[in-house]
């Protein structure tokens, strides 16, 4: 039987790519969302991965839906963090909900699954959580202050429980994706885009499928000696 992996805001953008991803190498997917359940619906007919709706920035909702699908698929080997938000706005025009909602989406949600399958991982001798970054929080962003902090926590959170984990198999690492032609960046106005593209040396926004590959290596046995990584996706940008 294939490994199982959870893949939190896995039903669109670069979370569908991943979960599409390791479907087709044989690993048992499970795919969280937060949003739109007929979007969900169509994204389990047309993938046959399971969709189970939760807010992931809740730790006791979390609890309950890790144990419901332990209890029917087993054990999670895999956790890639993937779900994430923007409220942006330059901080003299950001509330402290717009703030509270980033910190809590973006990386208390990777606390809370981190911390619901360590122990199961530790154990069993076998783990990998991959933790979605971003350029921007390696980078900061204008207007981003809640993101960059949300995504620079990410990458820290990462070094940190790598050290927790690397004797007992249990790998954590991180992506940090540049700019990805999702519905995130879709929302961004199209100057603003252009400019964007125009300095990115691949000469394109990245892929979706360019995140999932760099994942599915870092969840294959070929990268059992990293962790502790953040590997950039960015076609270049080291902003
Ligand atoms: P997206 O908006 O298409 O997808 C985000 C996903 O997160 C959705 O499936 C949504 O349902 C889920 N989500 C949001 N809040 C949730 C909650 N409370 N509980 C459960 N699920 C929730 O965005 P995307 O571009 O595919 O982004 C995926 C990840 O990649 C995010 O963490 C994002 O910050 C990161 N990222 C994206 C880019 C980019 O350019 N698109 C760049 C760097 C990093």
């Amino acid at each position: 039987m294939g490994r199982l992996a959870l893949v939190t805001g896995g039903t669109r953008g670069i979370g569908r790519a991943i979960s599409t991803s390791l479907k087709s190498a044989g690993y048992r997917v499970v795919a969280n969302y937060g949003g739109n359940d007929d979007a969900a619906r169509t994204f389990t007919a047309e993938t046959g991965i399971p969709a189970v709706k939760w807010d992931i920035s809740d730790f006791a909702a979390t609890d309950a839906a890790l144990k419901a699908i332990s209890a029917e698929h087993g054990p999670i080997d895999i956790v890639i963090n993937n779900a994430g938000i923007t409220r942006d706005a330059p901080l003299h025009k950001m509330s402290p909900e717009m703030w509270n909602d980033v910190i809590r989406i973006n990386l208390t949600s990777c606390f809370n699954t981190a911390r619901l399958v360590i122990d199961s991982m530790r154990e069993r001798g076998f783990g990998r959580i991959v933790n979605i970054g971003s350029i921007n929080g390696q980078a900061g962003q204008y207007g981003q202050a809640n993101y960059a902090a949300s995504k620079s926590g990410i990458h820290g959170f990462t070094k940190a429980l790598a050290q927790e984990g690397a004797a007992r198999g249990v790998t954590v690492n991180a992506i940090a994706p540049g700019y990805v032609d999702t519905d995130m960046v879709r929302s961004v106005p199209a100057p603003v885009l252009e400019k964007i593209v125009a300095r990115i040396p691949a000469g394109r926004l990245g892929r979706a499928e360019d995140i999932a590959r760099a994942v599915m290596f870092l969840v294959s046995d070929d990268a059992d000696f990293i962790t502790g990584s953040t590997i950039s996706v960015n076609g270049g940008q080291h902003m």
